[in-house]
């Protein structure tokens, strides 16, 4: 049965957010809300998740709260809300005393739609949060709940009371990470075990992806700027210093370009977000500071000037391109010294050896030897069977043999292994190695044992990842990588799904003798 909310909801998405249809997956969560029922929303950048909890907010009796860890974008966000007339306030650390207070009393009043809260500012309003109706809690980018996700926020840890306090209050928890792992532990985290989760396509046809040797970089750049002349992009660098330098050096040659970096004062920040925006300063050299929130759809091209330490980060970089449905090109210059910095950046952290495994994983994708989009979605858990004919790979593809043989025996030694096992194991279970960590766990016995062992270890690590590449394997990046199957594999295994691996060539070879410690 609908509910009058439900009912409701086309006219709230005409009157007050001026659409007239939902973006993939929108009104499915926006129906599990309605219902009153706590939801997981994995959606890619730009997918449209703040309408999933913005319209149940209008829908719902009582205050939608809204917990976000972008400060510096509430007040727009707020701002948009009044703009369409609805009653909306933000309360965290940035604001003077006086307006605190004013937003505290507008919250007791009843008369508030949405408050969008940090998480450090949210043990403040506890006390009124017990004497008002909560329509609904939101808790957007609940990736940083996660100790394993790339931006852990520790005062998101404390959201977990939530459910406790308020146990008849729904919760929706929305984010852009998709790993498995990460996606768990929000439903952990945020105790709201039974949440339904929806996870829409991060596929986006309409990005080129392109991925290039580092060397001669600004050569490469230089051409395909003539290529895309009038056209507005990003390019992104690991310093703020190379941020400044390549600006420059754009500048010299007559294209109008600004560095963006953390260095600048907010002042500058501001004004060149804006020229960006506006077309005034179509090419903005950034750091990754640059981008969160900032909304314009005719991005045409962005290209990553250096090596990026996970696939998470670099895909919503490059998310920002073609937000119009547009044609939009991207390159990632991948080059051995950049995984080297990046590698630095990640040790001694608490998380090293995630950071790390996340680092390799980007590294197999710069290295792949079959469709690109094939791989990224893969990453993010979904399998798509055909090659996406908008991928470098796919459009100059290496030489392919009939891999079904390799393929079937890598995928029946992770299953015996019963997925609880990273690559390098399931290599020397396959090569059948001698070895005291095979040995301690009695794996000689299992019936895969050596049966790759005609196959070199190198060989057989490349066809490896070209499997993790075709979304044949998976890594669990909690719990040391372990290897999991997909769906795909079962269809490799038990459906006689054929599988092409790429013959190696001798250039991946020298990558990986260079990687060797
Ligand atoms: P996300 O938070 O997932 O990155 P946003 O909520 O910022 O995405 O939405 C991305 C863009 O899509 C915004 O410009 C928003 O106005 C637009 N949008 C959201 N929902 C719809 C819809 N139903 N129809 C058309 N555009 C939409
Ligand atoms: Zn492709």
């Amino acid at each position: 049965m609908e509910t009058t909310a439900q009912l409701n909801k086309f006219e709230l998405l005409k009157t007050h957010f001026g659409y007239d249809s939902f973006l993939p997956n929108q009104e499915e969560i926006i129906n599990n809300v309605l219902d009153q029922k706590d939801t997981i929303a994995i959606m890619p950048t730009g997918g449209g998740k703040s309408l999933c909890f913005q319209l149940p907010a209008l829908a719902l009796d009582g205050t939608a709260i809204v917990i976000s860890p972008l400060i510096a974008l509430m007040k727009d966000q707020v701002d948009a809300l009044k703009a369409n007339g609805v009653p909306a306030q933000f309360f965290n650390s940035s604001q003077p005393y006086e307006e605190q207070q004013q937003v505290l009393r507008e919250l007791q009043s009843g008369n508030l739609k949405l408050l969008y809260v940090a998480p450090e500012s949210l043990p403040q309003l506890n006390f009124i949060l017990k004497t008002i109706k909560i329509g609904l809690f939101a808790v957007d980018e609940a990736h940083c709940i996660s100790s394993w996700g790339h931006d852990f926020r520790p005062a998101y840890t404390q959201l977990k009371s939530l459910k406790e306090q308020f146990p008849n209050v729904p919760l929706i928890a929305l984010t852009a990470t998709a790993d498995r792992a990460t996606r768990e532990d929000i439903a952990v985290q945020l105790a709201i075990p039974n949440a339904e989760t929806f996870i829409a396509s991060f596929d986006r046809p309409n990005l080129y992806l392109d991925v290039r040797p580092g060397q001669n970089r600004n050569k490469h750049i230089f051409d395909f700027l003539r290529n895309h002349k009038n056209e507005c992009g990003i390019i992104y660098c690991l310093s703020r210093k190379s941020t400044e330098k390549l600006a420059a050096t754009l500048s010299a040659k007559g294209y109008k370009a600004e560095a963006y970096h953390a260095g600048l004062t907010s002042e500058e920040r501001t004004q060149i977000q804006e020229n960006f925006i506006n077309d005034i300063s179509p090419i903005i050299v950034a750091t990754i500071a640059f981008g969160m929130g900032i909304d314009k759809s005719n991005v045409r091209w962005v290209i990553h000037y250096n090596m990026r330490k996970n696939i998470d980060g670099y895909y919503q970089e490059i998310g920002r391109s073609g937000r119009d449905g547009q044609p939009a090109h991207t390159i990632l210059f991948y080059s051995f010294a950049d995984v080297i910095m990046l590698r630095k950046f990640a040790e001694g952290s608490e998380t090293e050896a995630y950071q790390l495994a996340k680092l390799e994983r980007m590294q197999q994708y710069a290295e792949a030897l079959s469709c690109r989009r094939k791989a990224l979605l893969g990453y993010f858990g979904e399998h798509i069977t055909e090659d996406c004919g908008n991928c470098d790979i796919c459009r100059t593809p290496p030489k392919y043999f009939d891999g079904t043989l390799i393929a079937q025996k890598i995928c029946s030694a992770v299953a015996r292994l019963q997925e609880q096992e990273a690559l390098g194991m399931v290599l020397d279970v396959l090569r059948g190695a001698q070895n005291a960590q095979v040995y301690d766990k009695g794996y000689q016995n299992i019936k895969t044992y050596g049966a790759a062992k005609d196959i070199a270890w190198r060989d057989l690590q490349q066809y490896a990842i070209q499997l993790l590449n075709q979304g044949v394997l998976q890594i669990y990046f909690h719990e040391n990588g372990r290897l999991l199957l997909t769906p795909l594999a079962k269809k490799v295994l038990f459906e006689g799904k054929k599988v092409r691996l790429a013959v190696i060539i001798q250039e991946v070879e020298t990558v990986k003798t260079e990687r060797a410690p």
